[in-house]
């Protein structure tokens, strides 16, 4: 038997990094820890390295390090603590390691993922902003590196199952007319528009299918996840932005479908829990177990679909402007998002804000081309600038 792969968790503290861990725990022969990440919940890392054992841990600065290099010692691990951008980018791309997990949230993960496409590692792909941020770049160090991209956000990991295997070839080539996303909805898909302009974080975090991460359930909540994840599509299958289309599924059984030109449709199915597509992406192409319980659909019982309101969900017309227009229009409306989800977990905007931030800063910028990560940076940087602007001219 050959040894086990040598996986790198960025965002290991996180829900994707956690349930990316429980899957490894169930294949010691197959996997093995070599680094984990952790930006805040430092004593969730130090767990993390008692149970997993890594070579080494990133934490965001030096007292941080040297605080969990001292418990590391004393529980008499080997574990070595490197500290921000250079220690994640340092793990991500060491020449051990055979696979990383980008599963760090938003902007902060680009660099580390992308040392990991430039030394040709497998890429398990949770963090979506990366890939809107700078998708023609991202993919063109792909094709340079020869990495081997897999998604995990289950509508593209869903999508990249139903996708033949040559489907680099582009979509009209293999028979792909569209890509139907499905969406859940989130937890405001039937409140009354009346109460929109009310509702608290913690309502907007109470996803009714899926635990995650407290932005990426607010983004599912405004719809924004399902604009990105239209952009993050659009790069990852060569698709053109009229090529994919948001369907409405409360029940989050169905993760996305692929329609063909013969009129067949594919779909893949499965409980909503995000260790079903880590183990797909870990194992492929071969398949593990991932501890999912099967699917009953006799439980399940039915399957509904609905068209998306627009109205209702201004930034998933907003995102899709943005990938029409392409060049740095993503990773504005990324940015200007990151700011105004923040400013609405802090309590400082309403949800309502959100959409009226990042239109205001997408009105205000240019479209510009990106000729290289300095521009996507500058582009993220302005819009960050003028989401701000946005807040204090609002008095928040
Ligand atoms: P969480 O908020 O649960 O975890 C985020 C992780 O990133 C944590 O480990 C956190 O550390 C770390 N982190 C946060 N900010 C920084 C920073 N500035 N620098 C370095 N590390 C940082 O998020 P999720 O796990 O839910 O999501 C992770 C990514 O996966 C996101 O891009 C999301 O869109 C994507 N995704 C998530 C899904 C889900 O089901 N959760 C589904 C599909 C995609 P700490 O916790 O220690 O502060
Ligand atoms: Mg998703």
């Amino acid at each position: 038997m050959s040894r086990p792969q040598q996986i790198t968790v960025l965002g290991a503290t996180g829900s994707i990094g956690l349930s990316t861990l429980d899957v490894i725990a169930r294949h010691p022969e197959r996997y093995q820890v070599f680094a984990l990440s952790g930006f805040t919940r430092l004593s969730e890392l130090l767990a993390l390295c008692i149970r997993h054992v890594p070579q080494f841990a990133v934490v965001p600065e030096v007292a941080a390090a040297r605080g969990l290099q001292d418990d590391l010692r004393a529980a008499g691990l080997p574990t070595r603590v490197l500290v921000g951008e250079e220690g994640l980018c340092q793990v991500a791309s060491a020449p051990e390691v055979d696979a990383v997990m980008a599963a760090i949230v938003g902007a902060a993960g680009l660099r580390p993922t992308l040392a990991a496409v430039e030394a040709g590692k497998k890429i398990l792909l949770a963090n979506k902003e990366a890939l809107v941020m700078s998708g023609a770049l991202f993919m063109q160090a792909v094709h340079k590196s020869g990495s081997v991209l897999l998604p995990i956000d289950s509508e593209h990991n869903a999508i990249f199952q139903c996708m033949p295997q040559d489907f680099a070839r582009g979509l009209s080539a293999v028979g792909v007319r569209r890509i139907l996303l499905t969406a859940s909805g989130g937890p405001f898909r039937q409140t009354p528009m009346s109460e929109l302009a009310h509702v608290s974080p913690d309502q907007a975090c109470a996803h009714p299918n899926w635990s995650m991460g407290r932005k990426i359930s607010v983004d599912s909540a405004s719809m924004m996840n399902k604009g990105l994840e239209l952009i993050e599509a659009c790069w990852l299958f060569d698709a053109k932005p009229a090529q994919v289309e948001v369907v409405i599924h409360p029940q989050s059984v169905i993760h996305s479908l692929v329609d063909y030109v013969d009129g067949s449709v594919l779909a893949q199915l499965g409980n909503p829990d995000m260790r079903t597509p880590i183990a797909n992406a870990l194992a492929w192409p071969e398949r593990i177990d991932s501890g999912v319980a099967p699917l009953d659909l006799f439980a399940v019982a039915r399957l509904d679909f609905e068209a998306p309101d627009e109205e209702r969900f201004p930034c998933l017309r907003l995102a899709r402007q943005a990938a029409e227009a392409g060049n740095s229009a993503p990773a504005m409306l990324n940015a200007a998002n990151e700011v105004a989800v923040a400013a609405f977990l802090d309590a400082r905007v309403g949800y309502l804000e959100i959409a009226s931030i990042i239109e205001d800063v997408l009105n205000l910028e240019p479209v510009v081309a990106l000729e290289d990560l300095d521009a996507v940076f500058t582009a993220d940087a302005k819009a960050r600038i003028l989401a701000e602007q946005w807040l204090s001219r609002h008095g928040r």
